[in-house]
């Protein structure tokens, strides 16, 4: 194989391993089937404008994890970006995620904290968020009846188009609920863009002398060398493709939502002023509109003139379609468990990040996790 270790996939999971394993001496080689590196974090420039356009969605980092804000900043500064979300509703704009002024204004009342707590524990009705069993249970039991019906039951079917109540609790307790008028959407200690954008951090991670990286290359194409059939065995792999590709679907194929973007330079030069806005009624068929020239406020170069927006569609993968969301039903969790006894028996092969591992992986989660595999599994120093 020639080098000692082989990583598939150049995402933040495959990255962070092979930093890792390059600093500590080894020969690595990175593949993956895309012409760019850096799986759905990458992002580039737009020719005309020069906005940076994250080309799968917009990508916002954040952490808690001291470990992992130390490690990214090795290789890149972050920005003071604060990440703000705001959802139009029956043609009204609310700040989300749901705070003391999303309550406020939809109830168009003054309530204080303590009234407002008051008013959502009874709208919430039988629900309470230690017992919630699912999307539904939870949601209500967080923000009432009235506010999960005007801003979460709609866009989830719209991103998700499964029964909320097949749906896990734990993809509403993404989002803060806030009985102040904070409306920053993370709760992180640590936020912030890269400071010259996603790519740049990334070839950065990937610069090392003992780093190969190797793009159209597919590690199912048995007419390339760093195939599975002749690695497996011969070399410790890092696969972070997805879990049930792997074993050639032997188990059923595991479901994932992906997501179709729609993107188009305008005349102006701002067409929401603000990143994103959220669309969570029914009526309109995206979920999401992104204006990526928000993201860098500092950025002195944009056009004063000219603005980038992207809608984003939600919609079931099909087999060749980018994965993006794990849907995690009962069936895929059975699926999954049966995909877990069949990694036991590959020798050599770590499974890791979000198609690895099917689960829904923010950006630091998945080099924390990567941090973690390396130390505890891989670095036999
Ligand atoms: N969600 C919602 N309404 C919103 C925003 C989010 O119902 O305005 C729900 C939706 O089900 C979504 C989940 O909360 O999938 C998590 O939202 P998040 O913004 O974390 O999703 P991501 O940005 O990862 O797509």
């Amino acid at each position: 194989m020639n080098c000692d270790l082989l990583v598939v996939g150049s995402g933040f999971f495959g990255l962070t391993i092979a930093e890792r394993a390059a600093d500590s001496g080894l020969k690595v080689v990175v593949i993956d089937r895309r012409p760019h590196i850096g799986g759905n974090a990458y992002s580039e420039a737009d020719p005309e404008t020069g906005i940076e356009v994250h080309q799968y969605g917009a990508h916002l980092f954040h952490t808690s994890n001291p470990a992992v804000w130390e490690y990214v900043n090795r290789f890149t500064t972050f920005t003071n970006y604060v990440h703000k979300v705001y959802t139009t509703h029956n043609g009204v704009v609310y700040p989300m995620p749901v705070n003391l002024g999303t309550i406020n204004q939809f109830f168009q009342a003054a309530y204080s904290p303590g009234e407002a707590r008051e008013l959502i524990a009874e709208q919430a009705g039988e629900f309470n968020v230690k017992d919630a069993k699912n999307f539904v249970e939870k949601g209500i039991a967080l923000v009432g009846r009235p506010l999960y019906e005007a801003f979460f039951r709609d866009y989830t079917a719209k991103q998700w188009q499964t029964d909320p109540e097949d749906l896990s609790a734990s993809i509403v307790s993404r989002l803060p609920v806030r009985y102040t008028y904070d409306n920053r959407y993370f709760n992180d200690k640590w936020e912030g863009l890269p400071t010259d954008g996603y790519t740049a951090w990334i070839e950065r991670m990937a610069d090392h002398p003992n780093i190969d990286v190797q793009l159209n290359v597919d590690f199912f194409d048995e007419s390339q060398p760093f195939n599975k059939k002749a690695a497996v065995g011969q070399v410790p792999i890092v696969y972070t493709g997805p879990v049930d590709r792997y074993f050639d679907y032997s188990e059923g194929e595991l479901s994932w939502r992906t997501l179709d973007f729609e993107k188009e330079v305008l005349p102006i030069g701002d067409f929401q002023g603000t990143p994103v806005m959220n669309y969570p009624d029914m009526d309109v068929p995206f979920t999401r509109i992104h204006e990526f020239r928000h993201f860098h406020p500092e950025r002195e170069s944009y056009p004063d003139d000219k603005t980038i927006i992207m809608r984003e569609f939600s919609r079931f993968a099909e087999r060749g379609d980018e994965p993006y969301y794990p849907v995690n039903t009962t069936a895929d969790r059975d699926g999954l468990l049966k995909y877990r006894e069949l990694q036991a028996d590959e020798k050599d092969v770590y499974f890791g990040g979000r198609l690895g591992t099917y689960q829904y992986l923010d950006m630091h989660m998945a080099i924390g996790s990567a941090l973690s595999m390396w130390n505890n599994k891989l670095d036999r120093r």
